[in-house]
């Protein structure tokens, strides 16, 4: 059909304002503005065809003359993120359907080929209103904040995107968990067995960082992903394990991390110590938490029964570079499915002696159970320490002291 007669078809539906006429061959003709494009069909078909030309001035029956209320649009979005840092935003918009409706029956009357939706002119219109207003700018990718409007009721809705920043954390304290865990009890509502904290534990080491960060950023949240877990009795010691910090609904965002890293260290007094690297991204975390790294342990061993230094050094060399088969542990078998992962122990030392106990520096292959590689877990760990020495032995204590970051060198 000759886009004329399209036009022509299209104005018989009822008055449609430049804006929508000119959208529903929105992809055509490169460089116009869907307005100019309008007006420019009624114009050509009023000189083409001798078409008794009337300039636009009713009420759109597609969009409810919605594009002349884009100053006003740009200006709510204007006041909605006042007291928000932000350098690059989006706009977005609930459709309202019976807007939806009216341009998609067009479409499927007439077989356009290259119509543009409504939502992505008024994302685009809105947007750069808003542009010219803050001296911001539109990013489709990563804005920082995204504003949403809804013409059904007038309203804008804001959502601040998150910040990331990446690090390694130390744990010098044992019995902190890593994450936030709700009271056993009460299940997070509070209870005279928490205190009413409605915590099982009144920090984690998500807390200890999060809190001065959820202040400084002035943010809603702070939320830890590390690169794995150690466990609430082990210390996290040496070079610190890596993780990121997302910063949820922040409204600043340009912090300067190494006064922030001073912040955290000086509020956690020591239990907890971070050193901050860098910003990072979402797209990180996903990588960070796939991360299979190596992790090195530093842990005293205590064995029942007489037994010399050599003996249990002999011992522990018997299993350097072994694969260890290990069914699901006992103690997380509640939460893991029971299944036997084999893992190598690519390199075990005795670091000598301490309190009566052994000191043991084991480096394992990512996944690798270390309390259950000392006591054999009752035969579901084989080989282990246990079964080498013939007699029962168990792990006192354990620091991580080592684990490999996202990329090399962080
Ligand atoms: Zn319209
Ligand atoms: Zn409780």
């Amino acid at each position: 059909m000759e886009i004329n007669e399209q036009v022509k078809l299209i104005l018989a539906y009822g008055e449609c304002c430049d804006h929508c006429l000119g959208r529903f061959f929105g992809k055509r003709s490169h460089g116009l503005s869907n307005d100019e494009r309008g007006r420019s069909l009624t114009i050509a078909l009023a000189i083409v065809e001798n078409h008794p030309y009337t300039k636009f001035t009713g009420t759109c029956w597609v969009c409810g003359n919605f594009f002349k209320a884009v100053p006003e649009w740009a200006d709510r979005v204007v006041a909605a993120v006042q007291g928000i840092e932000f350098s690059t935003f989006l706009i977005g918009c609930r459709v309202p359907p019976l807007i939806a409706e009216n341009e998609e029956m067009v479409w499927s009357d007439l077989s356009l080929a290259e119509p543009e939706p409504f939502k992505s002119e008024v994302n685009r219109e809105v947007g750069k209103a808003v542009a010219l207003r803050t001296g911001k700018m539109v990013d489709f990718k990563r804005s920082d904040i995204v504003v949403i409007l809804d013409p059904s009721s007038g309203s804008t809705e804001v959502q601040i995107n998150s910040v990331f920043f990446y690090g390694r954390y130390q744990k010098f304290e044992r019995g902190i968990p890593q994450t936030h865990w709700d009271c056993r009890t009460c299940k997070g509502a509070g209870c005279e067995k928490c205190n009413f904290t409605g915590a099982q534990y009144l920090d984690s080491v998500e807390e200890l960082i999060g809190r001065p960060v959820i202040s400084a950023f002035d943010a809603q949240n702070a939320v830890l992903h590390g690169a794995g877990r150690e466990d609430i009795d082990a210390r996290m010691i040496g070079t610190g394990r890596p993780f990121i910090l997302e910063v949820v609904e922040p409204r600043k965002r340009s912090l300067d991390l190494a006064e922030l890293e001073k912040e955290i260290n000086r509020t956690a007094e020591g239990r907890v110590c971070v050193s901050i690297k860098r910003w990072s991204d979402r797209a990180e975390v996903e990588t960070l938490k796939s991360n299979k790294a190596h992790k090195k342990y530093r842990i005293l061993v205590e064995v029942d029964g007489g037994l010399s230094a050599d003996e249990f050094a002999k011992a522990l060399k018997t299993l350097q570079g072994v694969t260890i088969h290990q069914r699901t542990p006992k103690r997380v078998a509640h939460r893991r499915a029971d299944k036997i992962r084999e893992r190598i122990v690519l390199n075990i030392e005795y670091a000598g002696e301490e309190d009566g106990k052994f000191v043991v520096e084991i480096l394992g292959e990512a996944g690798l159970y270390i309390k259950e590689l000392i006591s054999g877990d009752g035969g579901r760990t084989r080989p282990s320490l246990a079964e080498i020495l013939n007699r029962s032995a168990h792990v006192f204590s354990l620091d991580v002291v080592q684990v490999d970051g996202a990329k090399e060198g962080d």
